[in-house]
């Protein structure tokens, strides 16, 4: 008997700076496919009270040209509250946006259970659910752009910690005297690596510049890049001596970088990482580009629906439970 519920339809939308995109995938069984999808710009200058009715109205259209979606995931560059759904901090948006009910807003005006994640975790959610880290027993991520997101899944499930944050690779301190981070701590791998460093380390404008310099055979934009990977190769050669993965995945903004930024940093590896095998680590580039955010989101969405659906399915319940009491206390 095939018990397998049938193909059901999910919306993702990703909350950019510049833009918003939205995806509607269809799940069957395992397997994930993006049906369509487009993008809006946000109009980030105003404020909320213009993003969210564009939110929404981006949802709508959506809907409108993709029916039956049954759940909605919106994936956020920042932090949030996970039992609330709302934003706590968004670093690229005006004033930051603490206490904003985004998940309530856009399920609500669209009849939909609604849910956050980062952008970064809803990038390796993506990539690994069908794209770079498909297969993987376990994967980081980094999206490498105007700051380093991470990701981390163990098991087939992205890690999520109590509040949504697990995963962020990029402030971990690679120098504990090291440049400040926006995020308020010093000498975290973001504070070497992300993009305008690598414009700095390697005499250019833009990070882009510098890897179309090194891919000239410019000698200070090589010496530059791989200064930013051996940063880089150290941050993940800690995760891989913590979490053991058999697959990394660089993706974001410059992972057309990726491929001159990977020597330098498996060099590094091959430096420091003594207690497990680097045979059985791939790394790799992602494969869903700039779509992976809002896939992401969407199977976000989809996926804890269901469990909220079917909590002694998942064992998801259970932590949802512990998480209230613990919200109640
Ligand atoms: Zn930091």
């Amino acid at each position: 008997m095939d018990d397998r519920p049938p193909p059901s339809r999910h919306l993702g939308l990703d909350l950019g700076g510049t833009n918003i995109k939205w995806v509607v995938v269809e799940r069957d069984g395992d397997d994930w496919r993006p049906l369509e999808r487009d993008h809006v710009a946000t109009p980030t200058a105003d404020g909320p009270d213009a993003v969210l009715p564009r939110l929404v109205a981006v949802g709508a259209e959506a809907l409108a040209r993709c029916p039956g979606v049954g759940s909605v995931g919106i994936g956020v560059p920042g932090l949030y509250d996970p039992a609330t759904g709302t934003t706590r901090f968004l670093v690229n948006f005006p004033g930051g946006w603490p206490g904003v009910p985004v998940a309530g807003a856009v399920g609500g005006a669209l009849g939909l259970p609604a849910f956050l994640i980062n952008d970064a975790r809803a990038f390796g959610l993506a990539e690994l659910r069908l794209g770079a880290g498909r297969g993987a027993s376990s994967m980081i991520g980094l999206t490498l752009g105007t700051g380093i997101g991470g990701v981390i899944a163990m098991d087939g499930v992205v890690v999520q910690g109590h509040d949504g944050t697990a995963g962020e690779i990029g402030h971990q301190t690679i120098d504990p005297d090291g440049p400040w981070c926006g995020c308020g701590n010093r000498g975290c791998l973001e504070a070497f690596a992300r993009a305008d460093q690598i414009a700095a380390a390697c005499g250019t404008s833009t990070a882009e510049e510098a890897v179309a310099r090194a891919r000239d055979g410019d000698g200070r934009a090589i010496e530059g890049l791989a200064q930013i990977g051996r940063y880089l190769g150290i941050g993940i050669a800690n995760m891989i001596a913590v979490l053991s993965p058999d697959r990394i995945v660089i993706g974001g903004g410059i992972a057309a970088a990726a491929d001159v930024l990977l020597v330098p940093i498996r060099d590094e590896l091959r430096r420091r990482v003594r207690t497990t095998s680097l045979g059985a680590v791939e790394l790799v580039t992602a494969e869903l580009g700039t779509w992976a955010g809002a896939i992401g989101a969407a199977i976000h969405g989809a996926e804890t629906a269901a469990a909220a659906d079917h909590p002694a399915a998942t064992g998801k319940g259970a932590a949802a439970d512990r998480h209230a009491s613990v919200g109640a206390r």
